[in-house]
């Protein structure tokens, strides 16, 4: 598309998909409405972090770039050391901080290669081609896992990073620590591997990966976490990533000046002073999801194993039809295509009413 005076994008920017951001919930008479569409939390800030906020009036200056305090109180928090960890405007900034500093264009003039799962988070495939790198797509297996052998079978000399998502969206299952491991053993060590664990708070599941233990292991692992889900801070936006030095060290130079306001810094560290309060209140919506996941199988519906906030219906070609049923009933699910429809674990009657739906659809 030519703009006016002949101005034009450069040729990747036209080739973006859109990201097509959960749609809120249309109202219908008589039901009280739910998004169920983007994987939030349903439940408000803690009580302690909008008293906190409330009384910030210092907006006149700018935040600390470094985000030294939240830094700080995440080093004692995760046992990091500050220095490894890197913020950013949600975990979605950290990750496009990483794929700036890491991917690209070769010297000679070709696309990094950026190796995922898919399908996976809907923001990957547009952050990648912001870099004006390529996106290496292997297709999940039929029960939403990662195809890990396939993608170690990907790797070439162009890949320059590899985006593992745990559980992941929009599926659910996790990796296991085993074979993360033999993954990471089998690419190699110039090739960056980010463990986005943005539902980590809700994993349950025993062998699941736990990204810090591989970040200590291994110098070219960058984990990602966020506030947006478990701490439900996700209008704040803020997120980090901890790596180690090696790649640390080139992160700064990459980073985006004044990313998380004060606000969000501010909430950030009170939610995790509080964090005994988010650990309940994430613990309600895992017996939620594990609610939701029990009527499902219940009703014979097949559901990959659930360790987010959210579950995955493998309804193919139905899914659009699906997901206007659900919108008649006033919850805002989200469909992907003709593969699937992800519905975010909500308040208990929005659940129960899925369920419902469910039901009836069967
Ligand atoms: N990673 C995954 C897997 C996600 O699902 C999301 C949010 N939907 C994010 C990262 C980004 O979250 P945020 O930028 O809000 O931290």
């Amino acid at each position: 598309e030519t703009l006016a005076g002949g101005i034009r994008p450069r040729p990747v920017v036209g080739r973006l998909p859109r990201y097509a951001a959960g749609k809120p919930p249309v109202a219908v008479d008589g039901l009280a409405s739910y998004k169920l569409s983007s994987n939030e939390n349903p439940l408000p800030p803690l009580p302690a972090v909008l008293e906190a906020i409330a009384h910030q009036t210092d907006f006149n200056r700018y935040p600390d770039p470094l985000s030294s305090k939240l830094r700080a109180a995440l080093a004692e928090f995760l046992g990091v050391p500050a220095e490894d960890i890197v913020t950013g405007a949600g975990s979605l900034g950290a990750l496009n901080q990483l794929l700036t500093t890491f991917a690209g264009q070769n010297d000679d003039g070709k696309a990094d290669e950026v190796i995922y799962a898919w399908r996976s988070f809907e923001a990957y495939p547009i952050s990648v081609g912001l870099v004006g790198a390529e996106s290496v797509r292997i297709p999940l297996t039929p029960d939403g896992r990662h195809n890990l052998d396939a993608m170690a079978a990907a790797v070439t000399v162009r890949t320059k990073v590899i985006l593992l998502c745990t559980p992941n969206n929009p599926t659910g299952p996790i990796l296991t620590t085993a074979e993360t491991e033999r993954f990471i053993q089998s690419v190699p060590t110039d090739v960056v591997v980010v463990i986005d664990e943005a539902y980590q708070e809700f994993v349950r599941a025993e062998d699941a990966v736990d990204g810090l233990a591989i970040y200590r292991k291994y110098p070219n692992v960058a984990v990602l976490r966020t506030f947006s889900k478990a701490h439900g801070l996700a209008g704040l936006r803020v997120g980090y990533s901890v790596s180690k030095p090696e790649l640390t060290q080139h992160l700064r130079v990459a980073a985006t000046p004044f990313a998380v306001s004060q606000i969000a810094e501010q909430a950030a560290i009170v939610s995790l002073q509080n964090y005994p309060q988010v650990v309940e209140r994430v613990q309600s919506l895992v017996d939620e999801r594990d609610r939701v996941t029990a009527g499902l199988h219940e009703l014979g519906w097949f559901v990959p194993e659930a360790q987010g906030n959210f579950v995955w219906l493998d309804l193919g070609v139905n899914s659009g039809e699906f997901a206007e049923l659900a919108g008649a009933q006033a919850l805002s699910v989200r469909a992907f295509g003709n593969e699937g429809v992800r519905v975010s674990i909500g308040e208990v009657e929005a659940n129960t009413r899925f369920l419902q739906l469910c039901a009836d659809y069967t």
